[in-house]
């Protein structure tokens, strides 16, 4: 197969990337690069995802950097590991060996999966302010998302999520799920709540959202449900509306600037400085203007709300709310100015970065520390309600009518050949039951 080939299979297959962004992977790897990193860092707390992905498809985890590294000419592979995974590391390496790609470890820190930072750990080089990988040479995928082109290229399209389902829960587990399958057969497949008013964290405690509503579906990017108490104080804080969050930042901020200390990105060099932002609650005009800029290059890695803040302020849902200003106005650093305010690498970054534990303890999750060993699936799902929606590019049209009978793998749904997007696919054999405006929902039949 050439190059084009494999693009396009990889598209026909609808691979997004698993790690949680959820774009296109013939797109992102339509590039030419000297070195594929496989992401197989996970460092919000709690997932074991990743680990599992790395432990059940080694061979295809290796298959699919194969195929990574012959569409991108990349003449390097490094697959990306935390230190406390290393027993993953040691039982990939003869196999990684042989297919003559690195391994590199990670400390235990957070966060460590930014491609920012994880670029800048493997290679040494820094990715520009607001850029992609590509621009240093490097192309970074989710383990997971290597996994599904290797798949791709024997036939299978995406159709199942490897998922940890944790927290207050029965059974910390590791599984895989056809996609579209609820929340709540998820619960259902690590025992069910322990927490009588559960609130479920989607993704990670420090990045994802909180939902309360079981009958959401897994999609292509979800890679954990968390389950906290309501009144969890992550969840409280995690839940404060913008009301409240402005209203306190903008009364309670006294400048003392951890949140900027503390933020793995300034300590990287780059041009963000939380309490710059946070100051910007006071101001109006063109001075608030110049302070919203220092917000543009924050990854929402949530380290300055949920660890440094001393006041337990919000700096991180400030600066994800004045990016989207700064989006929706065109605003930015100038290239002069950018020369200015991207700087070296901060001197105590390694005494700076965040150690896991630490995390766990501010966070107050360490009764919900425990492992998620992987659970092979054997429960036939009744129902699966298939989201249409692409992060990125075009959603997905149906492809298929009310009562048609659908087979797992079969398309169901499209996205034009010149947008950008993915297509769908039957994670169940059964009879599509429901169409509507989001997803696609097939209720289980014996074919
Ligand atoms: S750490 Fe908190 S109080 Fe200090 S500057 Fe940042 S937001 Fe303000
Ligand atoms: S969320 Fe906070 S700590 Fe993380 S990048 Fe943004 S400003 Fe920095």
């Amino acid at each position: 197969m050439n190059r084009t080939e494999l693009l396009q299979i990889i598209r026909n297959a609808g691979i997004v990337g698993a790690g949680g962004a959820g774009f296109p992977a013939y797109k992102k790897l339509d590039a030419k690069v000297d070195h594929v990193i496989a992401n197989g860092v996970e460092c919000e707390p709690l997932l074991y995802k990743d680990r599992e992905v790395m432990l059940q498809e080694t061979k295809k985890l290796i298959r699919g950097l194969e195929i990574a590294r012959e569409i991108t000419s990349a003449s390097k592979v490094t697959i990306a590991i935390k230190k406390k995974n290393n027993d993953v590391a040691e039982s990939l390496r003869p196999l990684a060996e042989k297919a003559k790609m690195d391994i590199f470890i990670m400390e235990n820190v957070y966060p460590a999966g930014d491609e920012f930072i994880l670029v800048y750990d493997v290679t040494g080089r820094r990715i520009p302010p607001g850029g992609i990988p590509l621009q240093v040479g490097c192309l970074v995928n989710n383990v997971e998302t290597l996994v599904n082109i290797a798949k791709a290229v024997e036939g299978e399209p995406v159709t199942d999520k490897y998922v940890t389902i944790t927290g207050a829960v029965k059974e910390a587990v590791t599984t895989v799920v056809p996609i579209g399958t609820s929340f709540k057969d998820c619960i259902e497949l690590a025992g069910g709540f322990t927490t009588a008013h559960p609130a479920i964290f989607t993704g990670g405690v420090m990045m994802g959202g909180v939902e309360t509503d079981l009958s959401l579906s897994v999609t292509k990017t979800l890679g954990a449900l968390i389950v906290l108490p309501q009144e969890h104080n992550l969840t409280v804080r995690k839940t404060a509306p913008q009301k409240v969050y402005n209203k306190t930042g903008h009364s309670t901020c006294d400048q003392c600037s951890f949140c900027t200390e503390l933020c793995p990105r300034y300590i990287l060099g780059y041009p963000i400085q939380p309490h710059l932002v946070m100051r910007s609650l006071q101001m109006t005009g063109s001075e608030k203007e110049r302070l919203s800029l220092w917000a543009a290059n924050c990854c929402e890695c949530n380290v300055c709300s949920l660890f440094a803040c001393p006041e337990k302020l919000d700096p991180k849902n400030i600066c994800a709310d004045t990016k989207i200003n700064l989006r929706k106005e065109n605003k930015g650093f100038t290239k002069q100015e950018l020369e200015v305010v991207f700087r070296d690498v901060h001197p105590v970054r390694e005494g700076r970065e965040i150690p896991i534990s630490m995390l766990y303890q501010r966070l107050g999750i360490k009764a919900y520390d425990r492992k998620a060993d992987f659970v092979r699936n054997d429960r036939k799902v009744k129902e699966v309600l298939i989201p249409l929606k692409n992060n990125f590019g075009e959603d997905a049209s149906a492809a298929v009518n009310i009562g048609a009978q659908v087979r797992r793998g079969e398309l169901i749904g499209t996205v034009p050949e010149e947008k950008l997007g993915t297509p769908i696919h039957a994670s169940i054999n059964g009879v599509v039951s429901q169409i509507t405006a989001t997803g696609i929902q097939i209720s289980s039949i014996v074919l």
